[in-house]
């Protein structure tokens, strides 16, 4: 079972996937979220299960942490306050923390996370990125839609016709 869950929910973001402005004039590489509760030193959590292949200082984006998940794809975190997980971590669930909301690197101008989804290791710094929040999204919609599949399938056949008893994986 693969959960997926966002880093913080959409009413934190002050910068979404995409918008072109003067900070961002080829359009914004990432989501941000630096209001409510995504202020400064607040826990930033990891979309889903996954290992760390990437924590690094880089003079832009500050410490940046990058994980690799089950779907291949990359999800990185920038920003971060302090340097991240060593590489090779593995995060046993989704939403585990791995790091806080920070102010690191030269784009940043206020306490932020700028994160979003990517093909590459390094896509964070070049190369084609996702929409995070979509993305997330999407996957918890897959993961929904394969769910009563995986609960009816160990359902026995040679059960005669008496009226079977509702399974309890079937409770929500
Ligand atoms: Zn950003």
């Amino acid at each position: 079972m693969s959960d997926w869950v966002l880093p913080f929910p959409d009413n934190c973001i002050t910068c979404a996937h995409g918008v072109v402005d003067d900070l961002h004039p080829n359009g914004h590489r990432g989501t941000d979220y630096g209001k409510r509760e995504a202020k400064l030193g607040a826990p930033v959590k990891a979309i889903a299960l996954g290992r760390v292949v990437l924590s690094e200082y880089h003079h832009n984006l500050g410490n940046v942490v990058v994980v690799k998940h089950a779907t291949g794809k990359f999800s990185y975190y920038c920003h971060l306050k302090d340097a991240g997980p060593a590489v090779g971590t593995y995060l046993r669930a989704a939403g585990e923390v791995i790091g806080k909301v920070g102010n690191t690197g030269q784009y940043s101008f206020g306490a932020h996370l700028h994160c979003g989804v990517s093909d590459e290791r390094t896509g964070v710094y070049a190369g084609k990125v996702y929409d995070i929040v979509k993305y997330v999204k999407e996957q918890q919609a897959l993961a929904k839609k394969a769910a009563p599949k995986a609960a009816a399938a160990p359902a026995p056949a040679a059960e005669p016709a008496k009226k079977p008893a509702t399974p309890k994986a079937k409770a929500e």
